[in-house]
C-alpha cells in the first residue's frame, strides 16, 4: 500500500534521517522525502512510501506514531495502488513518485481523528494543531465537534459494556478517570475542573481549546443510553492565568 504522510518533529535537531531510518528498518520502501522547518521550531517531514503487503493500515499508523520525537499530523493512504506491482516494479516506483498527489498541508477533521486514535491519550498536540488550522470564525464549533466525536468514541470503546450508569455515577466512575488520562482533574458533583488544562495551557487568553473538552464531555455522556442529553458549559476558564478550567454539567 502506498501512502504519503507528514510528521512534525519536536525540535530542529530531530531531522529527516531520524524519521526515515526507522521506516527503512521496518521494511518500508521510500519513494520521496522532504524536510522543511516548522513554525514551532521543529521540522516538518513529508514522506511518500510503500509498505509491504503484510502491513495493515493499523500497523502503518502504529509505525508512524512510534517514531520518536515526532507527531503524525497528516496521512493519506492510496488504497488502489496494489495493482501494477510485480513486473516492471522499478518503472512503477518512478511513476508513483511523479504521479504522487500534491501533499495536503492542512490537518482536516478526518486526519485529526486518525492521529488522535493512533496516539490516544497523547492528543493535546494534535488538538492544538487542529485548532491552529481551523479558520477563526468556526474554530470553537470545530473543536467542540471534534471533542464530541472523541469523547463519544472513548465511551463506546471503554465503557459501553455492561449496564449503563446514571449521570452522577457516570461522571465520577467513568468520565473523571477518562479525563485523567490527559489532565489532573478535580470533581465535585456536577462540576469538573481540569487543573492545568492542557488545551489552553500555551495561550494567553484564547480558550477555544476548551471547546474540545466541552464537546468531549457531552459526547461521552451522550453515548451513555442512561444519560443521553446532558449539557456542558465551561463556567470558568483559566487560559492565560491559572489554567484551571471548570466545566459544569447539568
Ligand atoms: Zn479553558
Amino acid at each position: 500500500m502506498k501512502f504519503s504522510c507528514s510528521l512534525e518533529t519536536s525540535s530542529e535537531r530531530i531531522r529527516l534521517v531520524n524519521v526515515i531510518s526507522p521506516l527503512i528498518k521496518a521494511g518500508y520502501q521510500l519513494l520521496s522525502q522532504k524536510q522543511e522547518s516548522s513554525e514551532n521550531g521543529g521540522n516538518i517531514i513529508h514522506v511518500v512510501a510503500k509498505s509491504r503487503e503484510s502491513k495493515t493500515q493499523e500497523d502503518l499508523i502504529n509505525d508512524l506514531s512510534s517514531i520518536e520525537g515526532c507527531s503524525l499530523f497528516q496521512l493519506e493512504i492510496d488504497e488502489d495502488d496494489s495493482a501494477g506491482a510485480g513486473a516492471g516494479a522499478g518503472a512503477s516506483a518512478v511513476d508513483a513518485v511523479s504521479s504522487a498527489p500534491p501533499m495536503k498541508q492542512s490537518l482536516d477533521e478526518k486526519n485529526a481523528l486518525t492521529s488522535i486514535g493512533a496516539q490516544y491519550p497523547d492528543i493535546v498536540d494534535v488538538v492544538r494543531r487542529y485548532e491552529n488550522v481551523v479558520p477563526n470564525d468556526i474554530r470553537d464549533q470545530a473543536l467542540y465537534e471534534l471533542g464530541r466525536k472523541v469523547g463519544g468514541g472513548i465511551y463506546q470503546r471503554d465503557y459501553s459494556l455492561g449496564s449503563p450508569l446514571k449521570l452522577s455515577a457516570t461522571i465520577s466512575r467513568e468520565l473523571v478517570p477518562a479525563l485523567k488520562e490527559f489532565s489532573k482533574v478535580k470533581a465535585k458533583n456536577d462540576v469538573i475542573s481540569l487543573i492545568k488544562c492542557p488545551f489552553c495551557k500555551l495561550s494567553d487568553s484564547n480558550h477555544s481549546g476548551c471547546h474540545f473538552v466541552v464537546g468531549y464531555i457531552e459526547g461521552f455522556l451522550a453515548s451513555n443510553p442512561a444519560v443521553k442529553d446532558a449539557q456542558v458549559r465551561e463556567t470558568s476558564c483559566g487560559a492565560g492565568s491559572t489554567n484551571i478550567c471548570e466545566f459544569t454539567i447539568w
